[in-house]
């Protein structure tokens, strides 16, 4: 195996997980399969190591990461009693609060922050944040071999389901030849690359479609179609007995239109609460977009939650818009 990026210092994380003995593996909210990948891979390994390791979240795993071993293992909502570690890892998480857990739960523990967001915070006592990674489980990788590890396949399929979904199936610009040469370790260590497409891609419920054709029927483009708008309200959540995880995607059909260089998803997730997902293209930066609106994310992805009608947050997403797309 070979380093992505060999001048990353992981000394720190390996000594601080060389000598932790009970290890709890957190992601971030609504977890993705990036955050979830990465914890699995990294389950995997420190089992191997012979820690005891527990994998525990605010939200539950989606459904589409169920086909990974040791999913079954990963718990959320309230914190266990039983949890007992003198090391907690976040995974792809930018800032604390996207852990969704109370601060007082950090105290006088260490917490590692390993991450690929360039808008991290640092919030971590060991942070290890590199914006030039494709994916948090593409760093997995990385560490794996820092610590002196076997990639098995079980850490494999998981750092595959991660990277496949951060690139947006190899199609960002983060992708680079390394990238793919990983990728050819991961399936030599016995990666089933249909099996992960079948399971993340060709598994929704057939309701996701009515669902999809609702979706569809909100989109509107405005600024002489450079933004492009599509909306689900919780209402239609409910009608359809659907949750967050089956819209992932809805934003792609905004982002996909010829013209279009900044998208936006709004789904309600809860009575007046607005979960924006942003898509854009070079020159502009939705990651800095986001964090204007108090959330985070990449360049070219980000997100943020805000509170209110849907006039009154839509109004408030397109005032920052406006203001990048007038520079
Ligand atoms: P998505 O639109 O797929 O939910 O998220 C896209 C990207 O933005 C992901 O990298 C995610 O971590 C980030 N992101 C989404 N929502 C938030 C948020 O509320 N706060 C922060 N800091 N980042 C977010
Ligand atoms: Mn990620």
């Amino acid at each position: 195996l070979k380093c992505l990026y060999p001048d990353t210092a992981w000394q720190q994380v390996r000594e601080a997980i060389e000598q932790a003995t009970s290890i709890h593996l957190i992601a971030h909210v609504c977890p993705d399969l990036d955050t979830i990948g990465s914890q699995l891979a990294l389950y995997h390994v420190l089992k191997g190591m012979g820690k005891t390791v527990w994998m525990h979240n605010t939200d539950p795993a989606p459904r589409i990461c169920h086909y990974l071993p040791a999913s079954e293992c990963i718990t959320y909502g309230e914190m266990p009693q039983e949890i007992q570690a003198d090391l907690l890892i976040a995974v792809d998480a930018g800032s604390l609060g996207r852990l969704g857990m109370t601060e007082h739960y950090f105290k006088d523990k260490t917490l590692m922050n390993i991450d690929h967001h360039a808008s991290n915070t640092l919030y971590g006592d060991i942070n290890i944040v590199d914006a030039r990674y494709c994916a948090t489980g593409a760093m997995i990788y990385d560490l794996i071999q820092h610590l002196k590890q076997p990639l098995n396949a079980a850490s494999a399929a998981a750092i595959y389901a991660a990277v496949l979904t951060d690139t947006a199936s190899f199609r960002l610009s983060t992708v680079s030849a390394d990238v793919h040469r990983m990728v050819a370790e991961l399936i030599d260590a016995g990666t089933d690359v249909a099996v992960a497409a079948k399971a993340i891609y060709q598994s929704h419920h057939k309701e996701r479609f009515h669902l999809l054709s609702h979706a569809l029927k909100t989109m509107i483009l405005q600024n002489n179609g450079q933004t492009a708008w599509i909306a689900v309200d919780y209402d239609a959540y409910q009608k359809h007995h659907m949750s967050g995880e089956d819209t992932e995607g809805f934003i792609d059909y905004a982002r996909s239109i010829d013209g279009v260089a900044i998208a936006v998803f709004m789904r309600e997730s809860n009575n007046n609460e607005w979960k924006i997902s942003l898509r854009g293209e070079a020159p502009y930066s939705v990651g800095e977009l986001a964090g204007q609106l108090g959330g985070g994310g990449h360049q070219y992805a980000a997100g943020c939650t805000l509170l209110g009608s849907f006039e009154q947050v839509k109004k408030q997403v397109e005032t920052v818009i406006e203001s990048h797309l007038d520079q």
